[in-house]
């Protein structure tokens, strides 16, 4: 399998795949861009062709083509195996990304999950197929605006009003009973033991993919109740697949797959909450927008779009609900550095209304969104009984209770200064009385920052700094080979032990050096002299501390010290030249 690895790499080269993402500006023997995993105005992102490397000098990320799919693409290593295979035209041996995944993680679990997969995959085509020839339900998508063509790209489908068609479509395609309960398409029957039936009955499917566009789960929306149904309970609205090996809520978001390159190069994400918003957003020409699949918004979800983008527009329910949810994700992205905005919409219309009646105005909308906090600061009027929203003193505790939590969350005191003024100017106080209020809050919930804890948001904690002599000679042993010249003169400078020890304390920072000795310039036999030239100064100025010491803890007056004194400084005279 490492040889297939090594076959990709020598056939795709790192910047074709890295400047698929981001622009590269060649510098020198190497390319530089703007960091695609931080935010910055100055490019610190290398890449080096030979070494097929890159490197990040603002976040320090670093690693080779695969570690670099996997981590812009939010998916796993068998899977940027896959399409890095595909994209090199290597065809993987029989099996072969199971088999290294399997040495990632034991067989038996990547097996079941490769047949939940072909389970969700089979149900997904089932519903397709049973949708192409119910009229009266496409029939219902057409009024809602969804189009023949967003139908094929989303593979809506529908789910027959019956308790058993699909697990026994499935079962006949060769699938267990375990497995199909296990994807989240059967459940056990508890008055028939052994029985299984079918989750979804009588309701439109949206499946739910994966990074790779891989069916991993569905949700779906109720059209009508299984024929002769004594239950006479409304059901449920939406029902979702549970969380199972392939899923797991905090983690997916719907639409992410198809809107994660429109993110990247738009440089904004839209956030809406049911289905029908996402798909007609991405049909009216918006397709930086995903959906949450049934839960509120997680410090995962946004640490998976932060590597995309870090412009968060909400689009929320205009419900009392919806605000609270709303405030809660504003203050959570907030705080983790986003730029958060809302859209305003006519009371009570939602982003698929607005996207079936007027893709323009939708867009026109997004555009013009306020920033989170001052949306919620006229929002939350609102949100007073009827009869009170003239009450100033409840408005001004709601602010205080919902608004300046927001304010607290924001990382940057300036920008805290800059929504202090405007809470202070819409509540007519002063803006001391508004800045001691925020200032008691924590900026985050104790809970909240044990959750950013892993997150690649998080600053990362430099390695200890090295010294000047450390910084130079690790410089000319990374980039050098052992049997280069340069390499032996700092063998002899440093001597063998010293130099293996300073080769063990660097190797975690090796990459980072070796791009760095490339950023000094192309002439590397006369970068490699300069640094050796550091290294000889920096040994001599420790040289000379030495023997200071040892005069000084000399009572008599030792000439040999005394001279090896003199002949370190004309040495250190000379290299100063
Ligand atoms: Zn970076």
């Amino acid at each position: 399998m490492d040889s297939q690895v090594e076959e990709i790499k020598s056939k795709v080269t790192i910047h074709e795949v890295v400047g698929g993402y981001v622009q590269l500006q060649r510098a020198g023997r190497n390319f530089r861009a703007r960091c695609p995993f931080h935010r910055e105005r100055t490019p610190s992102f290398m890449v080096s062709p030979e070494r097929g490397t890159y490197m990040c000098f603002g976040c320090s990320e670093h690693g080779d083509i695969f570690s670099f799919v996997q981590k812009i693409e939010g998916i796993d290593f068998p899977t940027a195996l896959r399409q890095l295979a595909e994209r090199a035209g290597v065809v993987l041996v029989s099996r072969g990304s199971r088999d290294y995944a399997a040495s990632r993680n034991t067989p038996e679990v990547k097996e079941k999950e490769e047949r939940l997969r072909d389970v969700c995959e089979a149900a997904t085509a089932f519903f397709e197929s049973t949708l192409a020839g119910r009229k009266d339900v496409q029939d219902y998508l057409t009024t809602r605006g969804v189009s023949a063509e967003t139908i094929k790209t989303w593979r809506l489908g529908y789910a027959p009003a019956s308790w058993e068609e699909l697990c026994k479509h499935l079962l006949s395609n060769g699938f267990s009973k375990d497995d199909i309960v296990e994807a989240g398409f059967g459940v056990k029957s508890e008055r028939k033991p052994g029985e299984v039936f079918d989750r979804f009955r009588g309701r439109i499917m949206f499946p739910i993919f994966d990074a790779s566009s891989k069916v991993i789960a569905v949700s779906g929306r109720f059209f009508e109740k299984v024929l002769g149904a004594k239950d006479d309970s409304e059901p449920a609205k939406y029902v979702n697949s549970p969380e199972t090996p392939l899923f797991k809520k905090s983690r997916v978001l719907y639409g992410y797959d198809r809107a994660k390159n429109a993110i990247r190069k738009l440089d904004c994400i839209l956030l809406v909450e049911g289905q029908f918003d996402l798909i007609l957003c991405h049909q009216s020409g918006l397709p930086f927008t995903v959906a949450l699949s049934g839960t509120a918004l997680t410090h995962e979800h946004l640490s998976l779009l932060s590597r995309l983008s870090k412009r968060l527009v909400l689009a929320l329910d205009a419900d009392a609900a919806g605000l609270r949810s709303g405030i809660k994700s504003a203050a959570m992205a907030l705080a983790l550095g986003f730029d958060v905005k809302v859209p305003t919409f006519l009371a009570g219309q939602d982003p698929a209304d607005l996207a079936r009646e007027n893709p323009e105005l939708l867009k026109a909308a997004v555009r013009t969104s306020k920033t989170a906090i001052e949306f919620f600061l006229d929002a939350v009027r609102g949100t007073l009984p009827a009869g009170r929203q003239g009450d100033e003193r409840a408005y001004k505790k709601i602010v205080e209770t919902q608004i300046l939590p927001l304010v607290a969350a924001l990382p940057s005191k300036i920008e805290q200064e800059h929504f202090v003024r405007i809470v202070a100017e819409r509540l007519r106080v002063p803006e001391d009385a508004i800045r001691a209020e925020v200032a008691k809050r924590p900026a985050l919930p104790a809970d909240d920052v044990a959750a950013t804890k892993d997150s690649p948001l998080q600053e990362v904690a430099p390695t200890q700094t090295p010294s000047q002599l450390e910084r130079a000679a690790g410089l000319v042993l990374f980039h050098f080979p052992k049997t280069h010249h340069t390499h032996e003169r700092l063998v002899v400078l440093l001597g063998d032990t010293r130099l293996q020890a300073l080769q063990e304390k660097l190797a975690p920072d090796a990459e980072r050096l070796r791009f760095e000795f490339e950023s000094l310039g192309d002439d590397e036999a006369l970068t490699g002299e300069a640094l050796l030239e550091a290294v000889e100064r920096a040994v001599i100025e420790e040289e000379i501390l030495t023997v200071r010491d040892a005069l000084r803890g000399d009572a008599g007056v030792s000439s040999e010290l005394t001279q090896k004194l003199s002949l370190l400084k004309r040495r250190e005279q000379e290299l100063r030249k």
